[in-house]
């Protein structure tokens, strides 16, 4: 609304004409932390009068007038439902020394805008707004009024709106998604995922008495939306559960979650919990504890109460001690602690999709994406890879980090089978992985003289490089290459001989096959694949300048392929060369005087910053040699300098 009345948007308070804060006042704590972070504005306000001070959003509602008691500096306050007229606040508080207080409002109009959202691959759409359930320990009712649904309409334009401006994911958002006009929910899932350019989608919330099986169906059915559900338990106890006026019992609760898993069973669930509700004995939570326990929540938010007047509990008596409050709140997060770190294992040396997001804020070399469970991987890469969804293997773990290295397929033209070609038995064999019953059946149609004999040929060689059984690979696929030399296969089957001698570690016969496949078909979208493989031959041989030279063609030559990712990656690690190191310090001046010292002496030196557990290193490498002999001479030239040396790798 006011981008477009002229205003633009600047990072820092201080360059500020206006200062909106959009609060919430679900919990206690997010209100205390706004409190405090507007306080902070009393001295900017003392510096420059004349820049607006406005406080919007839940605690607003909640708070009226008395708001302005506790931060006088404020000039506005705006509740939900009356945020439309922020530009005409805006206009009639110039010059006027009483705040002003727009809280009037019960519930927000039809919001018709499409909302400001900052550049980037994933954006949160509303389709709700309010809440009708009146959960006995929530404000929202109270201060975002009654439910309304956002037309669909105005929904879907948003969404292809993002689309056409390079948004990859959406997240659709309401407090109970599953009430979306009515049961609207999964028709509106079905509609957004039609867009094209959006590749994922998520939403949240969903309340458990509402998630249902046409929605466990629809996570199946539809490919965008990702394989994952938040699920507010809040608590294991019927007694409290009834309580909260939450309508399900830890049983119906338990019976939705194992139909979901039935639907679509690498789905992640997620929760909230709130321990120490009104009435919450050691039993209620031990409850609790046991169904945690037994559903596994892939993570979970875990709240202590406090009570949120006008919410219905505030008038319950508070009864859990704040020290049990904080005992249970531990317990819980020690559990959920242990459950998160076992479930993200199970990723471990498996392949995860991940949509890239951005560089990664704590380390800027690395890049920052998440996969369909809304895990967080971060892994190598350039900045094309940023928005594209890509393979990657789970290597390693930090925190709840999923560490990633790209996935080097080296049947990737499997994806070029034709759809229609899907349809027959021995495609289906071969996708699903069943290749020797992909070879038996191949070997029945061949000796029947079958239509589409060159893929027969295509796929019986492949399956057989995937059996290991190389040599009978190479000579069907070389009688494919004789007999069909003109067939859409026959480049694939030149690319797939290359991969058996790779896989067999003949490396000279694998880089002569991708030359032949280059030489042939120098403009076909597999050159990237077969330089990049050369590539690989010819770093696994140690011809390392060769090597290097093979990734950066790929990378400079076929910037939009997947090997142009790979390359890039492989050139990052500096794996393709010998170094010598000659010392590893923890303060930048100690290395940099011996780097200074060493290029005066003419030594290639240069220093590496590195990070441990103990903080940051920065360590002295002399040299980038191809072969190891030359690295061990000039090792023997640093230790006569009187230089501890090591040579990597
Ligand atoms: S469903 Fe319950 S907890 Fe969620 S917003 Fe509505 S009242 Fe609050």
């Amino acid at each position: 609304m006011l981008l477009e009345r002229g205003h633009i948007l600047t990072d820092s308070p201080d360059e500020a004409d206006v200062v909106l804060f959009n609060t919430c006042s679900v919990r206690k704590h997010a209100e205390d932390r706004a409190i405090s972070n507007i306080g902070t504005l009393k001295r900017l306000k003392e510096k420059r009068p004349e820049t607006i001070i406005g406080v919007v959003g839940c605690m607003a509602k909640a708070y009226k007038e008395k708001l302005l008691e506790k931060l006088p500096h404020v000039d506005f306050i705006c509740g939900p439902a009356n945020i439309y007229e922020i530009p005409e606040i805006l206009e009639k508080i110039n010059g006027r020394r009483q705040p002003l207080v727009a809280v009037d409002k019960e519930n927000r109009p039809e919001i018709k805008n499409i909302a400001y959202h900052k550049k980037g691959v994933s954006a949160f759409v509303t389709i709700m707004e309010g809440c009708d359930n009146f959960c006995s320990y929530c404000i929202v009712p109270y201060v975002r009024g009654k439910e309304i649904s956002r037309p669909s309409e105005e929904i879907l334009k948003e969404v292809k709106c993002l689309a056409e401006n390079g948004y990859k994911e959406v997240t659709l958002l309401g407090q109970n998604v599953n009430s979306y006009n009515g049961n609207g929910f999964v028709s509106l899932l079905d509609k957004v995922n039609k867009i094209v350019g959006i590749e994922r989608i998520r939403f949240i919330t969903s309340h458990p008495k509402d998630a249902d099986e046409a929605l466990f169906n629809a996570m199946r059915d539809l490919s965008k939306v990702c394989e994952h559900l938040h699920l507010p338990l809040q608590s294991g106890s019927d007694k409290i559960l009834k309580s909260m006026n939450r309508g399900y019992t830890p049983n119906e609760f338990l019976k939705k979650v194992d139909l979901l898993r039935k639907y679509v069973s690498d789905c992640a669930i997620t929760t909230d919990i709130i321990v120490g509700y009104p009435g919450e004995t050691g039993h209620d939570f031990e409850a609790t504890k046991e169904l945690m326990e037994k559903i596994e929540f892939d993570s979970a938010f875990i709240f202590k109460y406090s009570p949120r007047p006008p919410a219905r509990s505030s008038e319950l008596k508070d009864d859990v001690p704040k020290q049990v409050k904080e005992e249970r709140n531990q317990i819980l997060l020690d559990l959920q602690e242990r459950i998160s770190s076992k479930k993200e294992r199970e990723f471990l040396g498996c392949e995860t999709e991940v949509l890239i997001e951005d560089r990664c804020r704590k380390d800027k070399g690395k890049l920052i994406g998440r996969n369909k469970q809304n895990i967080k991987v971060v892994l190598n890469g350039e900045d094309e890879m940023i928005g594209k969804l890509t393979r990657v293997e789970a290597k390693g773990i930090r925190g709840h980090t999923l560490i990633g290295g790209l996935v080097l397929s080296l049947f990737l033209f499997c994806a070029q089978l034709s759809s229609e070609a899907i349809a027959a038995n021995i495609d289906k064999y071969f996708v699903n992985g069943e290749y020797e019953n992909a070879v038996l059946e191949a070997r029945r149609l061949l000796s029947s003289e079958p239509k589409e004999a060159d893929k027969i040929y295509y796929i019986l060689g492949m399956s057989l490089n995937k059996l290991g059984k190389y040599e009978s690979a190479r000579g069907n696929l070389q009688l494919l290459l004789k007999m069909y030399p003109r067939s859409d296969y026959a480049p694939l089957a030149q690319l797939a001989i290359g991969d058996g001698y790779y896989l067999s570690g003949d490396y000279r016969n694998a880089s002569e096959s991708y030359e032949r496949y280059i030489a042939k078909y120098p403009k076909s979208e597999g050159a990237a694949i077969a330089y990049f493989r050369l590539a690989k031959c010819t770093q696994r041989e140690g011809r390392w300048q060769t090597a290097r030279n093979y990734y950066q063609k790929v990378k400079r030559e076929y910037p939009l392929s997947f090997e142009a990712q790979l390359a890039a990656q492989a050139l990052s690690e500096e794996i393709l060369y010998f170094t010598v190191q000659v010392g590893s310090f923890s303060k930048k001046a100690n290395a940099l005087k011996l780097c200074d010292e060493l290029t005066k002496k003419d030594y290639d030196a240069s220093i590496l910053k590195s990070k441990s557990s103990r903080g940051d290193f920065y360590k002295v490498r002399v040299g980038r040699l191809d072969r190891r002999e030359d690295a061990e001479e000039l090792a023997k030239r640093l230790q006569a300098e009187g230089l501890p040396t090591s040579i990597l790798p």
